[in-house]
């Protein structure tokens, strides 16, 4: 149910961009999610679709753009990709190491249709 208040903060958010430019509606909205967020993002959508009704953002398309892990290494310092859920350094193999992306939920942009004058 996390999701749900999500897609409710990223509305709010939007009817503040929106005041604030003097935008009619929002066109697009892209976010980032991590891989490991636990967010459902076919679930996220949903719910987006569900709420958006009676918003700012009706006419809006949600574009999820999903994060890789990234783990950092305490050891060598490298920053690494990782495919796996193998917290270990594919550098020097060492288990000491920080998740530096792959929890995130980013707004990367969002676009406005201007009122008309
Ligand atoms: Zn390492």
């Amino acid at each position: 149910m996390h999701e749900y208040s999500i897609v409710a903060s990223l509305i709010d958010l939007c009817e503040k961009e929106a005041k604030k430019h003097h935008a009619k509606a929002i066109k697009r909205l892209v976010i980032s999610v991590g891989r490991l967020s636990g967010i459902e993002i076919h679930f996220l959508e949903q719910c987006f679709d569900t709420f958006k009704e009676n918003t700012i953002c009706h006419d809006a398309t949600l574009i999820v753009e999903l994060c890789e892990v990234v783990l950092l290494c305490s050891k060598c310092h490298e920053k690494s990709v990782v495919s796996e859920n193998h917290f270990i350094c594919p550098k020097c193999h060492s288990e000491d190491v920080a998740m530096v992306g792959g929890q995130e939920l980013h707004v990367n942009s969002i676009e406005i249709i201007e009122e008309e004058r």
